[in-house]
Formats: structure tokens, C-alpha cells, sequence
């Protein structure tokens, strides 16, 4: 968890571009954009990944998604459409061991998986 990046960036010890920050959630730009726009939304609680959800962050969790669906409007993508992806384990390329919802928009994604 001390060398966690995205706790270091919700402790301010690294930069970030942070577009939405409550007690909760934090959302900032990612460094190196796949879209346009691509903004991770992370919980302030140190969750590694998916497969550590407890049941407690059942709340959190829905709350991400009212807070994607707000920062797509502010971005201006809400009637143009977005996708949120969330990377889980290494057969899904997980490099940050800090739970995070990746929201990319901005262009037509071509390449659907599912
Ligand atoms: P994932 O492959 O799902 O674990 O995604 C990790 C994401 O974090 C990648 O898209 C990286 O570009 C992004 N990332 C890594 N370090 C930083 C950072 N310091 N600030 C913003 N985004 C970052
Ligand atoms: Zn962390």
C-alpha cells in the first residue's frame, strides 16, 4: 500500500490531473490516454482489485458509477457514449494494484471484446 502510485496520488505526493474528489472517490486524468478522453475513477480505499471487493464496498462501487456517469457529462460524452473498462488480474493486463475503472470516450471504439 506505501507504494501503491494511486494512494500516493490520493495522499497529493504525486501529480495528478484530479477532476473529481470527494471523501470517497478520486478521478484524474491517466497519464498515457488510449481515447481522447480516459479518466480513472478509483476508490481512496486501498482495494487491490476486483477479486478483493468485500461486501461492505457494495455502495462504493455504485457510487463510481453515478460519478462516471457525471464526469461523462461534464466531458460533454454523456449522449455520444463511453466505455468503462475495469482490468482485473494479469490475463487482463492489471498493471496498477489499486482497484480502478478506466472511463474512455471521445472516439468510436471499433475492437469490442463483449
Ligand atoms: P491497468 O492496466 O488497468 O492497471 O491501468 C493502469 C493505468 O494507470 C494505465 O492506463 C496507466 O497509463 C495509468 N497510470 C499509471 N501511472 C499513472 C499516473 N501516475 N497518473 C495517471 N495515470 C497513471
Ligand atoms: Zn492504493
Amino acid at each position: 500500500m506505501e507504494d501503491c502510485i494511486f494512494c500516493k496520488i490520493i495522499k497529493k505526493e504525486i501529480p495528478a490531473t484530479i477532476l473529481y474528489e470527494d471523501d470517497e472517490i478520486i478521478a484524474f486524468k491517466d497519464i498515457n490516454p488510449a481515447a481522447p478522453i480516459h479518466i480513472l475513477v478509483i476508490p481512496k480505499k486501498h482495494i487491490p482489485s476486483l477479486v478483493e471487493l468485500e461486501k461492505e464496498d457494495e455502495l462504493l462501487i455504485g457510487k463510481i458509477y453515478t460519478i462516471i456517469n457525471k464526469l461523462a457529462e461534464a466531458q460533454g460524452v454523456k449522449e455520444s457514449g463511453y466505455r468503462v473498462i475495469v482490468n482485473c488480474g494479469k490475463d487482463a493486463g492489471q498493471e496498477v494494484g489499486h482497484l480502478h475503472f478506466h472511463l474512455l470516450a471521445g472516439a468510436k471504439f471499433g475492437d469490442k471484446i463483449v
